[in-house]
């Protein structure tokens, strides 16, 4: 691929495939479907991993296809979803490593809370690998609890953890999580803006942390980007800031060489 800086506008949270928990009605969208609507965002560059379906070879091998055709775009890095009872999880990591540019955690869909010693195996990869772990935080908060997470950063000061939905949908979640972050002062946990609607929370939540916390996602299939770009847009941010938000975090914690799916 020519010219195009993949994280111009990045994308740090996109699922691909069918979704099997009835609370999302059957939602399902194949790669291109899904690159069709990043590229229609502007989108340049994304972190797309599976559903809760937990295929990922199916989406690894597509991912690999997509990146094999010239002039394909958006430019994708692959996370792995990580359940633990997944018997062939061990054997995929190890035969596609260098694939395998983050970890995907969703503790509520695994029952398991991040600080479960059945994890312990896969944080231990993400720490020799400096791969990011993206991990689902909401309400049920005794297994995805933003605490968790905060926790396993703290443990883990090597591995960058992503808090998705800014540790949580809605705004004392999301303040919490900022506030643990700044007073911890944790430099490896960020926040992942996809599905906050509300611009003035993201608004404080990046006084809180600074621009070097958040990272921009959408939860596409789910969400449309387009909602969330908007949501960035509305915070007139100085141009330096808006660019570390929209892509110079994610190139951080994933542009590191070998790390793309080439
Ligand atoms: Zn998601």
């Amino acid at each position: 691929m020519t010219g195009t800086d993949p994280f111009q506008v990045f994308d740090a949270h996109v699922h691909v495939g069918h979704w099997r928990t009835p609370d999302f009605a059957g939602r399902d969208s194949d790669l291109a479907d899904v690159t069709r609507v990043l590229r229609s965002c502007g989108v340049t560059g994304a972190l797309v991993m599976p559903t809760d379906s937990g295929d990922n070879d199916a989406l690894l091998r597509e991912v690999v296809r997509h990146r094999g055709t010239p002039g394909a775009a958006p430019a994708l890095f692959f996370a792995a979803w990580v359940r633990p009872d997944d018997d062939s999880l061990t054997d995929f990591l190890a035969r596609n490593l260098s694939h395998v540019s983050a970890l995907k955690i969703h503790p509520s869909f695994n029952r398991l809370p991040i600080t479960d010693p059945a994890y312990a195996p896969f944080l231990a990869l993400a720490e020799r690998r400096r791969l990011p772990v993206v991990v689902h935080c909401g309400r049920w908060r005794e297994v995805a609890g933003w605490e968790k997470a905060v926790e396993v950063a703290e443990r883990h000061p090597d591995i960058p953890i992503v808090l998705s939905h800014m540790g949580g949908d809605s705004p004392t979640l999301v303040l919490g999580a900022a506030r643990a972050i700044r007073e911890r002062a944790l430099s490896n946990a960020l926040l992942g803006t996809e599905s906050i609607r509300e611009y003035w929370l993201v608004a404080q939540a990046l006084d809180l942390v600074g621009p070097e916390r958040l990272v921009f996602g959408s939860d596409h299939n789910l969400n449309h980007p387009a909602s969330f770009l908007a949501v960035i847009e509305a915070l007139d941010l100085a141009p330096a800031e808006r660019a570390l938000i929209l892509g110079g975090n994610a190139r951080r914690l994933l542009g590191a060489a070998g790390k793309s799916v080439r």
